[in-house]
């Protein structure tokens, strides 16, 4: 098959969902238009700004920052190492093999060194490990954006990412994370950074596809702590509907966030009101505009102490013991 675009060179990846199939040049071109009008139809970037990308290791984190640079914003690299035996070493090599290949210095926060590694924390905290690490994640996010100077945070969630999301807060009629669901989260202005998703209009396969033939060489293996397989799940059901109909999952997607443009103008402040991701995703500094400082490390924090300080005490008492 002949690539649609060019109708010279053979096709290399073939999408269903926009009726084309393209060579690896022009599979490029389509791509980088795609993420340039996600960042478009949102405002999600400026010129202007200092990009911080959090990158995992993984494919979409790394492909993410590689667009970004590659569409000329300042974009850094932070590597929040999770401590976790052997995939956090396996994750932080791919890191740093890239960043050497981009000529860059990534940030790298060493969770072991602030006394929080994942399995520890959550083990002496009882809490789920993922929700720890959503905790310790976005606090460093913020901090480091915040004493940085970086005036806002991109991640490389994905549409196949968000669709799951979203199927799985309507299926549990999950109002509050609804009404936080969107590929930008604007700042605060106090100390909560704004933050964006501009991948949300691609799919994994896409991205992978560009990571692919970019030759970016990323982590592959799943990080040993997801337990908890309920994405997946919403991920498979959405994959069954887009074999059969190309292009539901991003018609899902997009038909939410056109819902929630609509909706805005109607009925300000209620469904719509954009805030932070919520405490269930963990810390109540995130729960949509902290009011006050955190005693301890001066992070934005509704509570005395912020949840991160609580998390860090509760692993260093448990290591007394
Ligand atoms: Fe963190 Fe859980 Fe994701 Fe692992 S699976 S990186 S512990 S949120
Ligand atoms: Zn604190």
């Amino acid at each position: 098959m002949k690539c649609k675009r060019c109708r010279k060179a053979a096709a290399a990846v073939d999408l269903p969902s926009h009726h084309s199939a393209f060579c690896p040049e022009c599979f490029f071109v389509f791509f980088r238009r795609q993420v340039e009008e996600g960042i478009r139809k949102f405002s999600l970037l400026s010129p202007r700004d200092r990009v911080l990308v959090c990158v995992s290791g993984g494919k979409d984190s790394l492909v993410l920052w590689d667009i970004l640079l590659d569409l000329g914003y300042d974009a850094e690299g932070l590597y929040i190492d999770l401590g976790i035996e052997g995939y956090s070493d396996r994750s932080r090599e791919k890191v740093m093999a890239y960043a050497k290949s981009r000529g860059k210095e990534p940030i790298v926060v060493d969770l072991r060194r602030e006394g929080v590694p994942i399995p520890e924390a959550a083990k002496r905290s009882r809490k789920e490990e993922c929700a720890v690490c959503g905790t310790v994640k976005r606090y460093f996010f913020n901090r480091v954006a915040a004493s940085r100077g970086f005036s806002v945070v991109a991640t490389g969630h994905n549409l196949d990412d968000e669709s799951a999301r979203l199927l799985g807060n309507l299926m549990h009629w999950h109002r509050d994370h609804l009404a936080r669901q969107h590929p930008l989260l604007p700042e605060t202005g106090d100390g909560l950074v704004r933050k964006v998703k501009p991948l949300w209009r691609v799919s994994e396969m896409e991205t992978a596809a560009y990571g692919f033939l970019k030759g970016i060489d990323y982590v592959t293996e799943e990080c040993p702590m997801s337990f908890d397989a309920t994405s997946l799940v919403y991920k498979e059901a959405l994959s069954l509907l887009e074999e059969k109909m190309p292009g539901t999952r991003f018609n899902f997607y997009q038909g939410f966030l056109q819902s929630r443009e609509g909706r805005g103008t109607e009925s300000k402040g209620t469904f719509l009101n954009f805030s932070e991701e919520g405490p269930a995703a963990g810390g109540e500094e995130e729960s949509g505009g902290a009011q006050a400082k955190c005693a301890l490390c001066g992070a934005p924090s509704y509570t005395e102490t912020c949840a991160f300080c609580r998390l860090k005490e509760k692993v260093g008492k448990g290591g007394r013991r």
